[in-house]
């Protein structure tokens, strides 16, 4: 179970109403979004060549996740031969006693942590706060969340719903001695000034892994800001925490994959820093952490591996190309959806984080135009899964349970006393032709009864009208024409 509490559908539709009349808020996503969406097709100009790569990334992700339980295993080994400590958490809870027992070995209150998706998906600011320990976020658009009690809305630029003016206020209101300035580039030095000392107090640093390569048990870390780097070279203990999906097999496949990640999520050919952490400090060596750990997160990434029809979904490099391209989510935002991944990959992915009971309405979120599956870097077919979890979240637990499908969490539950009881009518009017016959006729004569207003369906739509005419009657009426 994820540490995020799933909302309900009509939080998230009170959200997105919400959303959708915020206009500071429409502006900043839709002007954000266009300009990855620009920057992204300026890196792949020619589409055979984009399409060549994503077959690669594609493949290397496939036979990954084919042979993910001996490449944990290889991981596992490799990584513990080179000194650094191995953790299996099996849920968001497991991981934040981890953290909380090595912070307590190290007599550590204090923890800077670069960005990682996953410590959002395991709440880990929060649960350490509980037990006293402060953990900073020092990439800097999680750190003016932090400092404003706000969370991320884009897995890739966390704060994109905040004007520079807002940074300005919130760094002025939260950091000592900081004036009140909009000036981007004064901003930026007032929350490295702020950060830099949290780095050289801190006694852990705690990062996420983009990928983690079984052959040389070597972590790999995308980033733009060097804070990565920090947090994972100054203190003198480093903690990564990633999900076990993000293991592949060899160094060499890191290079295809990083130009997909990069090109993809911000329209960089490269990225500023790409950290490659193969074991602690050595001997000799002048930094680097005196001891490394890596907590490897399940939280119901196995339920996704065991069906093979939703395994496609581990696949993800967490690019968020397919959020800049949804409608839905370009238009109510991030925050709406009340999970810790938004857009098409959290329709995707938070049914097995969390459960499809309470996730349920994240795959009907969406238009099913297919640009999240056009746009996704390592081919996941994202609209098919939707479809594929909207009928899960309909069909009965005990049905789907039959091997090789394993009913996912939450399963079925969703099945409504009206649509099982509409569905019942309907097969016992097509079984009795006549009855079906009369209905129709009277159907066509009382059309004028239809209530203008039938729920969610005329909130967008025109209500729905039986034809004042059947098929069958305008079938009958063309043969009599025509004799
Ligand atoms: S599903 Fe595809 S497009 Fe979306 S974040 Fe994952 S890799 Fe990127």
């Amino acid at each position: 179970m994820s540490g995020a509490t799933a909302i309900k559908l009509a939080d998230f539709q009170a959200n997105a109403r919400a959303a959708l009349k915020d206009p500071k808020l429409r502006d900043s996503f839709t002007g954000a979004m266009d300009f990855l969406i620009d920057r992204r097709a300026q890196q792949f100009p020619d589409l055979e060549a984009f399409e060549r790569l994503r077959k690669v990334g594609e493949a290397v992700r496939q036979q990954a996740l084919s042979k993910l339980p001996e490449l944990l295993e290889q991981l596992e080994n490799k990584l513990t031969s080179l000194g650094v400590q191995v953790h299996w958490a099996e849920t968001a809870a497991d991981a934040n006693r981890i953290f909380l027992d090595l912070a307590r070995r190290h007599d550590a209150s204090l923890m800077v942590k670069g960005k990682s998706m996953v410590s959002e998906e395991i709440e880990l600011n929060h649960e350490m706060a509980a037990q006293g320990i402060e953990c900073v976020e020092t990439d800097m658009g999680e750190y003016i969340l932090q400092l404003d009690g706000d969370r991320p809305s884009h897995i890739i630029m966390p704060a994109i719903h905040k004007t520079k003016q807002d940074v300005a206020e919130i760094f002025h209101e939260h950091i000592k001695g900081a004036p009140l300035t909009d000036d981007v580039n004064e901003l930026i030095a007032i929350g490295r000034r702020a950060l830099r000392d949290k780095f050289s107090a801190a006694r852990i640093g705690v990062s996420g892994v983009n990928f983690m390569v079984a052959e040389t048990g070597s972590l790999v870390l995308v980033e733009n800001e060097g804070n990565g780097r920090l947090c994972t070279s100054v203190p003198d203990v480093h903690i990564a925490i990633t999900g076990i999906e993000k293991v592949i097999e060899k160094l060499e496949h890191v290079a295809p994959l990083f130009a997909l990640l990069t090109r993809s999520a911000t329209g960089q050919a490269i990225t500023t820093y790409l950290n490659v952490i193969t074991g602690p400090r050595r001997d000799g060596e002048k930094d680097g952490p005196r001891e490394m750990h890596l907590i490897l997160l399940d939280n119901g990434r196995t339920q996704a591996y065991r069906e093979e029809r939703f395994r496609a979904t581990l696949q993800c490099i967490r690019c968020g190309a397919c959020m800049n391209h949804c409608p839905v989510y370009t238009r109510v935002g991030g925050l709406s959806y009340g999970t810790t991944y938004p857009g098409p990959i959290g329709a995707i992915i938070s049914p097995h984080l969390q459960n499809l009971k309470e996730t349920r309405h994240l795959p009907t979120a969406s238009s099913l135009c297919g640009a999240c599956g056009e746009v996704c870097p390592v081919g996941i077919p994202i609209p098919d899964m939707l479809m594929r979890l909207r009928e899960a979240g309909r069909h009965s637990a005990a049905q789907s349970a039959t091997p090789p499908q394993q009913a996912l969490r939450g399963q079925g539950e969703v099945r409504q006393l009206a649509e099982a009881l509409a569905w019942k009518a309907w097969r016992l009017l097509y079984s009795h032709p006549a009855l079906y016959r009369l209905l129709v006729w009277f159907a066509a004569r009382l059309n004028w009864l239809t209530p203008p207003w039938q729920g969610g369906w005329t909130q967008a739509r025109a209500p729905l009208k039986p034809a004042s005419k059947s098929l069958r009657d305008l079938l009958a009426e063309r043969r009599r024409q025509r004799k």
